[in-house]
């Protein structure tokens, strides 16, 4: 009697590497902001920045 041992089952979180420093980061612990990959500390400085530019018009180039 053979027994499928189904190890590969295993559920591993998803990493990332934080496009702002680098860090490495595992699925729960970095944000997707405006596409990249950002950890807690750079997703809140991002905040801040965007939340002080408020003037200017962002051009429709993607
Ligand atoms: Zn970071």
């Amino acid at each position: 009697m053979d027994r499928e041992a189904r190890k590969t089952d295993k559920q591993n979180p998803k990493q990332a590497i934080c496009a702002s420093c680098g860090k490495e980061v595992v699925e729960g612990e970095y944000i997707e902001y405006q596409g990249r990959i950002l950890c807690a500390d750079c997703y809140l400085a991002e905040l801040e920045e965007n939340v002080d530019i408020g003037a200017q018009d962002s051009c429709g180039a993607g």
